[in-house]
């Protein structure tokens, strides 16, 4: 089959577009013939090399696909070949104390499809059955593949472990990537009251605005954490989502209103802010990590999405012959939602 690899971790330029090996549908498993697949910051950590996370190489990256269902492995149910389906990147042991508790993202041998096996990026991959789910009929190809680790991610976050409530407010910072775009139409769905936003590009903030946001800070221009503090008369944001890191970790803490719920899904940054331990206890703040999502929460964010509540935003969509340009345009932050591949 024709895939997208690399054969050693690096830039872009090491991409290369190949025959792989057809990938087998094992006992268990299903074959889905890829029509399209979409980008998540961690193609690029994968491409680069993530220290601790060995891969076997050649490896295809890609953590989201949309296609349909070719063959079945032994034992697999429920599914037929021709069903157009998408993926739950998530991959589990199934015996762990966390997958026997459907808590999937903490298994203890949690793994990611294009991370710690081959991905989307290719014209065939053969996944567990538990990962297919129906693709919703109301999206197009280009935005079937545009949700899932991303919205999955961002639902976890606000609904399962910042248990945003109607009228809370919320803060998210650094609109136009997949989570926080999710993350800013989520906060709208679950029925909060304010959100707030940061970006430092005007074509961000504009579409920020168009998506929901009600206010849309430039944080090059702004003190956040002050800025944030003063449209809430003090009081603060009862919600941050924070998958910046360093960069916006001290604004978080100075953001958050009392006993206020800050949650991390990431440190595109820098993974060591200083944590100012005073403002912690004195708020009494929580501090949430979250990984992507367990099986029951895919679900749920995929009813959404198929009753057009979650509007997946594509950024571009390149042949996946171009890859190295929607890699390129990745690694640069220009975009605004998600980078598609058409595969077929
Ligand atoms: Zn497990």
């Amino acid at each position: 089959m024709r895939a997208l690899f690399f054969e050693q971790h690096g830039s872009s330029e090491g991409l290369k577009i190949g025959e792989r090996p057809d990938p087998v549908p094992g006992p268990g498993e299903v074959l889905v013939k890829l029509e399209t697949a979409a980008m998540n910051r961690l193609d690029l950590f994968v491409l680069h090399g993530i220290p601790g996370v060995p891969v076997g190489l050649p490896h295809i990256p890609g953590a989201d696909g949309f296609g349909s269902v070719e063959t079945l492995g032994a034992g697999v149910t429920g599914l037929a070949p021709g069903e157009r389906v998408v993926l739950q990147p998530g991959l589990g042991d199934g015996k762990c104390e966390f997958c026997l508790a459907g808590e999937l993202s903490l298994c203890v041998d949690f793994r990611i499809l294009g991370e710690h096996v081959d991905g989307t990026f290719a014209e065939r991959i053969a996944v567990p059955r538990r990962n297919v789910f129906p693709a919703p009929p109301n999206l197009s190809p280009e935005k079937a593949a545009a949700f899932p680790l991303a919205a999955l991610t961002a639902w976890r976050m606000l609904v399962t472990r910042a248990q945003l409530r109607p009228g809370e407010t919320v803060l998210i910072h650094g609109i136009g990537g997949g989570v926080s775009t999710f993350a800013l139409q989520i906060a709208r769905l679950a029925g909060a009251s304010l959100v707030i936003v940061t970006s430092s590009s005007e074509e961000k903030r504009t579409k920020a605005e168009k998506l929901g946001a009600d206010v849309v800070l430039d944080y090059t221009k702004v003190d956040v954490g002050k800025k944030v503090r003063e449209m809430t008369k003090k009081r603060g944001v009862d919600v941050v989502i924070d998958s910046v890191g360093a960069a916006t970790w001290r604004h978080s803490l100075n953001a958050a209103a009392k006993k206020g719920r800050i949650v991390t899904c990431g440190a595109t940054s820098d993974p060591n802010p200083e944590e100012e331990l005073r403002i912690i206890f004195w708020k009494q703040l929580a501090i949430l990590g979250s990984t992507m999502g367990t099986d029951a929460e895919f679900a749920a964010m995929l009813k959404d999405v198929a009753a057009g509540r979650l509007d997946p935003v594509v950024d571009e969509v390149y042949p996946l012959s171009e890859a190295k340009k929607g890699f390129d345009r990745l690694e640069s932050g220009v975009g605004f939602g998600k980078i598609v591949f058409r595969i077929g």
